[in-house]
């Protein structure tokens, strides 16, 4: 009888054993970025409704909500997770501990079979690993949520970890932003960098100047033509149909109160002196003038011998700052046409006077605002051809050359962030199937992208200090 019990718990034992073999499969490690350190260790955590989430504190607690919300609505209908606060470690435990010998922004991930701990120094450490145990659970409904067991140690390599948009050339809506803001979230990206102004559409409400986005935000949308070709702006009257938009100053701060909750700083773009067509369309006396005093029309820069234009610019990035308190503000800068200042008979003067060439002229107008920013409590970031003329030194370089060009730019000194053109745009081909919709042109692939190397590793430690993203 004892033998025949045994023979029956060992076939029950045999079952369930057989049974959890076939439900609580081991997940594939999926994660991007793929962390410092990881180690995969025997067997998996399986969330279920009982599972309890405990919190050493407040602000653990915040990062613990994300998780509980994550769980209890978007990933399963049947569980109901609670948070609690408990020093001891629950089957699931969130800690910050600022005396834990972790990186700033890193974090400590260790998943057994009996609990998952994350612990991290700081809150948006905590976060970063927050999204790692988001990247190992199921995209969608599920009811089995099973994790594998696993010890990560993480931190971000760089301070600068960002991610373009150009709302300039195409608009979109709030809506977008924030789902946009989310997937940097999910891949622990720190900046949206949110290129509001170019030369084709003024997507910020500027009280001091209506007309940039009154005009400036509307282009019209010509016969046969898509809304990007042949740019000129619709005003009220006008036939064509109209294509645009721009954000309010209250939407601008809903998102960047949205990036915060995420730990994301943005970055606004606002482009001077050239990449700013837009602008002589909703306000024509910034032009230069010719030798006989025409307005230069058609051109994309401001003249740089008008105090109204360093005026007009004050003005915009005053309002720019009261809405957005990141460090860096980024003037965009590149691209500057000197043509034009070459004609204007006031530039002529200026250039004359204090015996500038055109390349001084443009850091004459960049320095200007350095020092303005500066004045503020701010940096100023540009892309790299603001490094012609004679730019101050506390001016922060953006690359976008080829990677080949990396170097001559890291050699004058400048902190720099690199966006290398020809890996890290992505307005070019993606794969080389011929169903790709059009492209801008280039080819960058995920493993392309993924495996880039920014800092080249013939340069000293000294200049590859320099990259700080
Ligand atoms: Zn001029």
């Amino acid at each position: 009888m004892k033998i025949l019990n045994f023979s029956l718990i060992l076939l029950i034992s045999l079952f369930v054993y057989s049974c959890k073999n076939t439900t609580v499969e081991r997940p594939d490690i999926k994660l991007v970025p793929w962390p410092n350190q990881l180690i995969e260790t025997e067997g998996t955590f399986v969330i279920t409704p009982g599972t309890i989430v405990s919190i050493n504190s407040d602000q653990a607690k915040e990062i613990a909500n994300l998780f509980v919300d994550l769980i209890n609505n978007k990933l399963s209908n049947s569980f109901s997770l609670k948070v609690k606060k408990d020093t001891l470690v629950q089957d699931i435990h969130f800690e910050i501990d600022s005396s834990l010998d972790i990186e700033k922004e890193g974090y400590q991930l260790n998943i057994t079979p009996k609990s998952i701990v994350l612990k991290a120094a700081t809150q948006n450490g905590l976060f970063y690993g927050y999204n790692t145990l988001v990247q190992l659970l199921p995209v969608s409904k599920s009811e089995t949520l099973v994790l594998p067991a696993l010890e990560i140690i993480d931190a971000p390599r760089f301070a600068w970890r960002g991610l373009h948009l150009d709302v300039s050339r195409h608009f979109f809506p709030v809506s977008y932003i924030k789902k946009y803001i989310d997937y940097l979230a999910l891949h622990k990206l720190n900046v949206f960098h949110w290129h509001l102004v170019d030369g084709i559409g003024w997507r910020i409400e500027i009280k001091s100047h209506p007309e940039l986005t009154n005009i400036g935000a509307w282009r019209k949308v010509k016969e046969g033509k898509k809304p990007w070709q042949d740019f000129e702006v619709w005003r009220e009257g006008d036939t064509e149909e109209k294509y645009g938009g721009f954000y309010t100053q209250e939407e601008i701060k809903e998102v960047v109160a949205y990036a915060k909750e995420r730990f994301i700083t943005v970055v606004p773009e606002i482009e001077l002196p050239g990449h700013s067509k837009v602008v002589f369309q909703c306000y024509p006396e910034l032009l230069c003038q010719d030798n006989s005093g025409n307005k230069i029309l058609g051109s994309d820069v401001y003249c740089a011998s008008n105090p109204e234009s360093y005026r007009f610019l004050e003005d915009i990035f005053d309002e720019v700052l009261e809405l957005f308190p990141s460090d860096y503000i980024h003037i965009g800068g590149d691209e500057v046409g000197k043509t034009t200042w070459k004609t204007c008979k006031h530039c002529q003067k200026m250039m004359k006077e204090k015996h500038y060439s055109p390349e001084e002229l443009q850091s004459h107008f960049v320095n200007h605002f350095d020092k303005y920013l500066k004045d503020k409590g701010r940096k100023l970031i540009g892309w790299h051809e603001i490094t012609q003329g004679n730019l101050s030194e506390t001016a922060t370089i953006m690359y976008w050359g080829g990677d080949k060009g990396v170097f001559r730019y890291l050699e004058k000194g400048h902190p720099m962030v690199l966006t290398t053109g020809n890996i890290l745009y992505f307005d070019h081909y993606q794969s080389m199937s011929k169903f790709e919709p059009k492209a801008f042109g280039g080819y960058s692939s995920l493993s392309n992208v993924y495996n880039y190397e920014p800092v080249p590793d013939s340069i000293s430690i000294q200049m590859a200090a320099n990259v700080i993203g």
